[in-house]
């Protein structure tokens, strides 16, 4: 599976990534409930839904938070060795650094 090619008009790229990668814990929660309302708008949801179930432990990805994304894996027969949210962190970074330019 590719990581995803975002449109550049993600709402996540004009909310920040705090929201999908809570820092503190106790928010957390309540945080992933607020981005995966987001996510519903996102014209790529689908893909990045994807490709947090495929790869990513932490955060919201298509709307999915981790424990959403643990139960898919399960049924689905996915093991993930290793988090890869700083992939998108530096994608959605670059996204802001050119205005959503690919
Ligand atoms: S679905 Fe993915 S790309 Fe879209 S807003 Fe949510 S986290 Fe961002």
């Amino acid at each position: 599976m590719e990581y995803p090619t975002w449109t550049g008009s993600e709402p996540c790229q004009s909310v920040g990534g705090d929201l999908w990668f809570p820092d503190d814990p106790f928010e957390a929660k309540t945080l992933n409930v607020v981005a995966a309302e987001v996510c519903q708008s996102c014209p790529s949801i689908e893909p990045c839904a994807e490709w947090g179930i495929a790869h990513e432990k932490h955060g919201v990805w298509g709307g999915l938070n981790p424990a959403q994304r643990i139960f898919i894996r399960a049924r689905r027969g996915i093991h993930v060795d290793t988090p890869n949210h700083t992939a998108w962190i530096e994608s959605i970074a670059g996204l802001r650094a050119t205005g959503g330019a690919a």
